[in-house]
């Protein structure tokens, strides 16, 4: 039986901060939900970002061959060695998750694939998620909870799109699988929370080959969003009006549409099309 957060926390005289995010989840049903939704199978390893109290990393630890666990704050640790006492297949590392790099975590474990967990603070959500997605060894899949507004954000369509859905569908297909009550968490946090799942694509499957150009383009047309896109484009790019509207024309596209009514194989195109015209710019 896991002792409620609140408890737990009363005994080793801990309290949360709130500037770590430190909201620790009981609700078995979601700690449950969490654990399915991410679709673990025995031979997984898993790399839990935030063990907190540690009743995620139990329920993971019954059903994944390896969990390890990065956790920055290390006065949780007493506590997580105390709730994760006889489980051997945990391994607990006290350190920023965002420096660390998957690879030497995994370096010991014979693993191609690992997959991600986490119930995060959602004020580093983003530069957790870069980070992963930029490392040199990809995770299958991120499952993990967000606030409601990121996860909707996330899935957007052409029409709304915005630079955050643009980034989590270069490199993913993104699933809102529930939406998780305040009430799941203690403290109660002030925003609502949705759990997703990233099935993290390899990179042959990127919409385009170069991230880097490709991200420069998308970061410029929605650098003013307001803009018609050939205007944000050509400012953000330094380019002459000509040239992007020539570009925007070609892929059958109105120069005065908004960046967010592009598709992302629009974008792999214009990426293409205004390769040149940017690599001479910036000489
Ligand atoms: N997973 C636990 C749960 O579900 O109850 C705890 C969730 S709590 C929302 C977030 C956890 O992430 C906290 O334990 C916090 O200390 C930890 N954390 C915050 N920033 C971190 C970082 N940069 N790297 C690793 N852990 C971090």
């Amino acid at each position: 039986m896991i002792e409620r957060p609140s408890d737990l926390l009363k005994k080793f005289d801990f309290y949360p901060k709130k500037s770590l995010g430190q909201n620790f989840l009981y609700d078995p049903v979601w700690i449950n939900r969490i654990v399915n939704a991410a679709e673990i199978s025995k031979s997984d390893i898993v790399l839990e970002i935030g063990p907190g109290s540690g009743s995620l990393t139990i329920a993971l630890s019954s059903i994944a061959r390896k969990v390890i666990a990065v956790e920055i704050d290390n006065r949780l640790i007493p506590i997580l060695n105390y709730v994760l006492d006889g489980i051997k297949n945990v391994t607990v590392i006290t350190g920023d998750i965002l420096d660390c790099e998957p690879h030497k975590l995994m370096e010991q474990y014979d693993a191609s694939k690992f997959v991600v967990v986490a119930n995060i603070p959602y004020y580093i959500t983003g530069q957790i998620v870069r980070h992963l997605f930029e490392s040199s060894m990809l995770p299958r899949s991120i499952t993990m909870s967000v606030q409601r507004e990121v996860a909707e954000r996330m899935i957007v369509t052409p029409g709304q799109m915005n630079l955050l859905a643009v980034s989590a569908q270069f490199y993913s297909n993104v699933k809102i699988m529930g939406y998780i009550p305040a009430g799941a968490f203690y403290p109660i946090p002030s925003v609502d929370s949705a759990l997703i799942r990233l099935d993290v694509f390899d990179p042959s499957d990127h919409v385009h080959a170069d991230s880097s150009l490709f991200f420069r383009i998308v970061r410029a047309g929605f650098a003013q969003k307001r803009k018609q896109l050939q205007n944000s484009l050509s400012n953000g790019l330094s380019l002459n009006k000509e040239q992007t509207l020539n570009a925007l024309t070609s892929i059958g596209l109105d120069p005065r549409c908004r960046a967010q009514a592009l598709t992302m194989q629009n974008w792999a195109d214009l990426t293409d099309l205004l390769r040149d015209a940017v690599s001479v710019e910036k000489k």
